[in-house]
């Protein structure tokens, strides 16, 4: 009964208060602008409890940008990998979500989940802030339901 409390409290805790990590795989860094501004007290997405970490160890959520590359995938598994558990992952612009528009690219693989599952995907080229907000609530929509 306490233990369940407590792991109640926990899943709580992580979805008032998911700690962010990202990793662009070698986008063009329109959708890595849109995430900063985001980020910044523009559209203030702290308001929501979300900062952005250095480190995969601290994080519970991978924002990724850009399609998975040749050069980047193994560094980009290693980040995954090293995140502790439960963790989720959003795919933020069109490269992220499917590749393109570099799909037919020599060193291109694709979208993120070529390499692991995405949670939630926020299409666009690059998408908006608000569109990257959103993309969030629907994860946090997720994970409350996932606390059952
Ligand atoms: S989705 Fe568009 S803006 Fe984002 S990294 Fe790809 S090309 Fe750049």
């Amino acid at each position: 009964m306490i233990l369940t409390a407590k792991l109640g409290l926990l899943k709580w805790a992580r979805r008032k208060s998911p700690w962010i990590i990202h990793f662009n795989t070698g986008g063009c860094n329109g959708c890595d602008i849109e995430l900063l501004a985001a980020l910044t007290p523009k559209y203030d997405v702290e308001r929501f409890g979300i900062l952005l970490k250095g480190s995969p160890r601290h994080a519970d959520i991978l924002a990724v940008t850009g399609p998975v590359t040749n050069q980047t995938k193994d560094r980009l598994l290693r980040v995954y990998e090293q995140m502790p558990e439960p963790k989720y992952v959003i795919a933020i612009g069109t490269c992220a979500v499917s590749g393109a528009p570099f799909w037919d690219c020599y060193n291109v693989i694709g979208g993120i989940d070529r390499l692991f599952p995405v949670d939630v995907y926020v299409p666009g080229c690059p998408p908006r802030p608000e569109a990257i907000i959103q993309g969030f609530a629907k994860l946090f929509k997720k994970m409350e339901e996932e606390e059952g």
